[in-house]
């Protein structure tokens, strides 16, 4: 399995990742969203230049242009409801692709000493021999991104996966290694923290990124 963390190099994407984190920052819900955005789209750049391309011919007012342009099948799965926003950053790039969305949250017990994944909602098209991109913004202990997998591999078995995370914990990204085909998986993280906490948040990691882009919940 490839690991990219795209934090480690210079580049704006750090700047993006330091506003999601900063709690003076982070309070403005729309520039919180808009990062993530921004995040998902330059992952969208970056995946996009492992991509299969044909040359096709352009027609011009003046005349004819060969260019060089993906063909690949892309399919787009986010995890509801933190993943909008990322999930739209990969979408306005890849502006062609099938979507997918499956609904996970957690499920504490009274103490909120421990949690189990419930899914619910799965709309997904066929991702059989496709390229698959699950947008998961926090890759924290990687369980409901394991049952996600296993309700999209019902749809069939696809070409290439791409995980791709705004933060990922080191135990999310070992996690990933066990579920993922390793051949055809790469993984990307806008960074990568150390651990997680008693809730299993990330941490430093940034708080809730579902509450942070959307509000509280019960
Ligand atoms: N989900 C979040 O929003 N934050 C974390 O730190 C972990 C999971």
């Amino acid at each position: 399995m490839i690991i990219h963390n795209l934090g480690l190099n210079d580049s704006i994407l750090n700047q993006f990742v330091a506003e999601i984190r900063d709690v003076g920052i982070q309070t403005d819900r729309m520039r919180f969203r808009r990062n993530i955005e921004r995040i998902g789209e330059i992952m969208a750049y970056e995946i996009s230049k492992t991509l299969k391309y044909q040359i096709v011919d352009i027609r011009t007012p003046l005349g004819i242009q060969p260019v060089s342009v993906p063909c690949n099948s892309i399919v787009i799965a986010s995890i509801l409801r933190a993943g909008l926003p990322f999930h739209q950053g990969f979408l306005s790039y890849f502006d062609r692709a099938d979507n997918a969305f499956i609904s996970a949250s957690r499920k504490y017990n009274d103490d909120h000493s421990a949690f189990t994944i419930e899914t619910g909602y799965l709309s997904s098209p066929s991702v059989a021999g496709k390229t698959l991109i699950i947008a998961d913004p926090m890759l924290a202990t990687g369980s409901s991104l394991e049952l996600a997998f296993q309700l999209l591999s019902k749809n069939g078995e696809p070409s290439r996966i791409h995980v791709a995370c705004v933060i990922a914990s080191k135990q999310g990204i070992e996690t990933a290694t066990q579920i993922f085909p390793a051949k055809i998986t790469t993984v990307w993280a806008g960074a990568v923290d150390p651990e997680l906490n008693d809730k299993a948040y990330i941490v430093p990691g940034l708080g809730d990124a579902g509450d942070l882009s959307f509000g509280g919940k019960i």
